[in-house]
């Protein structure tokens, strides 16, 4: 069911999203917009275009304290009290989590710390309606409007919002929030979000058929001299995989007190673009090369991920694509790959 709200409103159910919930949305700082705490409106950013940063931190932190240890004892210091929402995040974050989710939830093995903080959370998503030229949610079978992974989405109408619920959560939310006026829509809005959503298509780049991809990389590439040539000016500082939606690899670590029985156990985020990644403890390292890192990169989201959990590991958000030093395009990898079929 669709629904339109007055943009005015905005700043009434943020307050009351942020009576309920830890509320993280868009924020401007330092020439950057990234998703923070937010107790207000006040300081939100809708009108910037998709977060620097990716939304996972707030899942999936970038450092976090796993158990505190004194003395063979456990504490468990997991610090959440309060359920998590996410206001004004794009489609491509929403969808992000479900693939998270599959990672983190596999082979019967589930991550608590995971689980506790993304499961009862609500995610308010924004359709784009100017895609920026780096997207190409449209390749990963997405699209600037989708919903998945969305609780409640919302679309700009310039003074108004259409709003619609995609879940059981976002249906009981609508039907409790009292102090917004949830209007119907009238032909006029259906019009212009059919409008809305032809111009934002106009702005994306020509779809690309990845169904392919996964054979390709299965069949012929392994020992292709090609992965030298796409990671030729590659420098393996990770940006790409710390700023991807999807990435998920982590370190665990023990950080004991010196001269004590005390610490913590902590993990925190890794990348397979790093060279200590696969370093075994021989010194030997399978990986030695950039090569065969942006390979292990290139096959984790396009074949291994496919071949575990049947979807790619990107969703097209072209944050590495923007944040590359040496301007090194995964769009421009992809079609090299397709053109090897
Ligand atoms: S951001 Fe660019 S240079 Fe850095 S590891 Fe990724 S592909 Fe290589
Ligand atoms: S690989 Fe690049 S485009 Fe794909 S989800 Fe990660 S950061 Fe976004």
């Amino acid at each position: 069911m669709q629904y339109k709200i007055e943009k005015n409103d905005i700043s009434t159910l943020i307050d009351i999203l942020a009576s309920v919930y830890d509320l993280f949305g868009p924020v401007k700082t330092d020439g950057l917009t990234k998703l923070a705490r937010i107790k207000s409106a006040s300081n939100l950013d809708l009108e910037s275009f998709n977060t620097d940063e990716s939304a996972k931190d707030i899942f999936f932190p970038q450092y976090e304290t796993i158990f505190n240890f004194k003395d063979g004892e456990i504490k468990n210091e997991f610090d959440k009290n309060r359920p998590i929402a996410i206001f004004g995040i794009r489609p491509c974050d929403a969808k992000s989590f479900l693939i998270l989710n599959k990672a983190f939830n596999n082979g019967g093995v589930n991550d608590s710390y995971w689980n506790q903080r993304y499961t009862d959370a609500m995610i308010f998503a924004i359709g784009c309606n100017r895609p920026s030229q780096t997207c190409f949610c449209n390749w990963v079978n997405q699209g600037p409007f989708n919903k998945e992974g969305t609780d409640i989405f919302l679309i700009d109408l310039g003074d108004d919002f259409m709003v619609e619920s995609c879940s059981s959560k976002g249906d009981d939310f609508l039907k409790n929030v009292s102090k917004i006026t949830l209007q119907n829509p009238n032909p006029g809005d259906l019009d212009k979000v059919n409008q809305i959503k032809r111009e934002a298509e106009i702005l994306m780049s020509e779809k690309l058929d990845l169904a392919p991809l996964k054979s390709i990389l299965d069949t012929q590439l392994l020992d292709s001299p090609l992965w030298n040539e796409i990671s030729a000016k590659c420098l393996s500082c990770a940006c790409c995989t710390y700023l991807c939606p999807t990435c998920h690899c982590f370190d665990i670590q023990d950080e004991k007190k010196p001269g004590t029985n005390q610490g913590s156990r902590v993990r925190m985020w890794d990348s397979c673009m790093f060279s200590l990644f696969t370093q075994e403890a021989s010194g030997h390292n399978p990986r030695p090369t950039i090569a065969s890192r942006m390979r292990q990169r290139i096959m984790h989201k396009f074949n291994y991920f496919v071949e575990n959990f049947g979807e790619i590991a990107c969703v097209g958000c072209g944050r590495c694509v923007r944040t590359c030093p040496v301007n090194l395009d995964i769009r421009g990898i992809i079609k090299r790959i397709k053109n090897e079929g």
